[in-house]
């Protein structure tokens, strides 16, 4: 059973592959409407597979060759986040150059709770930094119903990258462990509360919603295409 913490570690990281492949884009207009003889090679930036665009063996090198005093901030900021990444991911299987974020998304579900959230804390720190450049809010889109935790309204929101689509509280509210009246199938004190698939609020809030953003069966790499981004009240 996914522990809350895999949850939203997992959902950090779609956030995150969402983010980079905007700054992915911007990084390439960047080279299409400058003059300088700096071009950004497709082959690295243009990748649209399955596993995201972001683990082209040789795409940290040039970003790397570019890194100081580069005309392209974007592809350099792209170049700071691989690096991070490759250093998260140095101890998971797959090969170095692999897209590194593909392997720590892979590797989640097999994570220790309390590894589970450390890494979902360094992703949300990327993403962060990322959002911050782009001006891009973070992938959520409000749903309707209350939460039954802290019996809040308008407080419930889903991932829109996430192709499971959790739903988090947005008023914070934690879980209480075993008693809580959460509904989660795994009760772990003190985590903020998710929902994924199988749980009842998720099946009654969440499904439609995914019907309604996803008609046909869309591979993960489709998705990140929705953008739904509304501000999660403080
Ligand atoms: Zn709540
Ligand atoms: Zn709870």
């Amino acid at each position: 059973m996914t522990h809350p913490h895999q949850l939203h570690a997992l959902a950090a990281a779609w956030s995150l592959h969402h983010a980079l492949t905007v700054l992915e884009e911007w990084a390439r207009d960047w080279g299409d409407t400058t003059t300088t003889d700096v071009s950004i090679p497709s082959q690295v930036f243009g990748r649209r597979t399955a596993l995201g665009g972001h683990g082209d063996p040789t795409a940290a090198a040039a970003l790397g060759a570019w890194a100081p005093g580069t005309p392209n901030p974007h592809a350099a900021l792209l170049g700071d986040m691989m690096r991070e990444l490759d250093a998260l991911a140095a101890h998971l299987p797959g090969a170095p150059g692999q897209d590194p974020l593909a392997r720590i998304r892979a590797r989640i579900p097999a994570m220790r709770p309390h590894v589970a959230a450390r890494t979902r804390h360094a992703l949300q720190h990327l993403d962060g930094k990322v959002r911050d450049r782009l001006n891009l809010g973070p992938d959520l889109t409000h749903v309707p119903g209350e939460c039954p935790a802290c019996h809040a309204r308008g407080v419930l929101y889903a991932h829109t990258t996430d192709p499971a689509r959790p739903i988090v509280c947005g008023a914070g509210c934690r879980c209480a462990g075993d008693g809580c009246p959460c509904g989660m199938p795994v009760r772990a004190e003190g985590v903020e509360h998710i929902w994924g698939p199988g749980t009842p609020l998720w099946d009654g809030l969440a499904r439609p919603v995914v019907a309604r953003d996803q008609p046909t069966a869309a591979a993960p790499a489709d998705i990140h295409d929705i953008a739904l981004p509304e501000q999660v009240a403080p």
